[in-house]
């Protein structure tokens, strides 16, 4: 089955993502935990999620993929925004335990100067702290553009991540294609030697879902800057072949364009149209 959605509003609960998921042609879908500028989450509404969990059963969305905000820093050189960013990341997985199935996506962050080194360690410190093996969710590095001090540019970083972390079964990768593609992974030209290359460095096990995004910039640039799908740099070859790729076409797909909901739609209609 391709498993195809995009990002989508919170603030209406699980049961109306579903909804609105279905209602524009996909069967899975992004959100974010919490506002993203980090702020406290909404408290728990365990009637919309036990009937989300069951909703969902019926209707085909297997998993769905909570986003942290994007604005908490593990690797700060701030103790209070470390520690702010792992609190987050700990209630958000307690949070998720009572979803059927999900994964939780985060930006490994940003070492605002101190270096790579350091900025990796804080990283592996937070997880190690974080994960717990009871847990229901399994945690996403998602792959970055390499914007300004972003960790997460190389699969050597974030094959690092993984190695120093002592759960590790409970962690996985997300790919971005916009941030790959930015951080000069050319899976424009050669996606095949790109997965050949994660495959080598991370393993393609860990691989467990795929942004899906064209981009505004040239081939490594680091800007990360999303387009809509065809209107990039990437253009719609290049996700013909990335969404039917073999090592590729059973992994979840999320649009993180910039678009409303009837943009969504036809970008997941037409997506469906050039799916083998
Ligand atoms: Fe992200
Ligand atoms: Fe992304
Ligand atoms: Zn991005």
């Amino acid at each position: 089955m391709f498993k195809i959605g995009c990002h989508l509003s919170a603030s209406k609960g699980y049961m109306h993502m579903a909804k609105e998921i279905l209602s524009i042609g996909g069967n899975t879908f992004q959100f974010f935990t919490r506002n993203p500028r980090g702020g406290t989450a909404k408290e728990l509404d365990l009637d919309d999620i036990n009937k989300f969990n069951e909703f969902s059963k019926d209707n085909g969305i297997e998993v769905i993929l909570a986003h942290a905000p994007y604005t908490i820093n593990v690797c700060s050189d701030k103790e209070e925004t470390r520690r702010f960013g792992i609190d987050t990341m700990k209630d958000d997985l307690m949070r998720l335990d009572y979803i059927n199935k999900s994964y939780y996506n985060f930006h490994p962050g940003s070492h605002v100067g101190q270096g790579v080194e350091v900025g990796i360690n804080y990283i592996i410190d937070a997880l190690n702290e974080i994960l717990r093996d009871d847990q229901n969710t399994i945690v996403l590095l998602e792959t970055m553009a390499g914007k300004g001090s972003e960790i997460g540019r190389s699969f050597e970083e974030i094959k690092q991540i993984i190695d120093g972390v002592k759960l590790n079964s409970k962690l996985g990768v997300c790919l971005d294609t916009c941030h790959v593609y930015d951080a000069g992974y050319d899976i424009l030209q050669n996606l095949d030697s790109v997965l050949d290359e994660f495959d080598r460095v991370v393993g393609l096990e860990r691989l467990k879902a795929i942004h899906i995004n064209d981009t505004k910039n040239p081939f490594e640039s680091h800007k990360d800057r999303h387009e809509k799908i065809g209107e990039g740099y990437l253009g719609n070859s290049a996700f013909e072949k990335i969404i039917n790729n073999e090592r590729l076409k059973d992994l979840p797909f999320y649009l993180e364009t910039p678009n409303e909901l009837d943009g969504y739609e036809k970008e997941i209609a037409y997506l469906k149209s050039i799916r083998k």
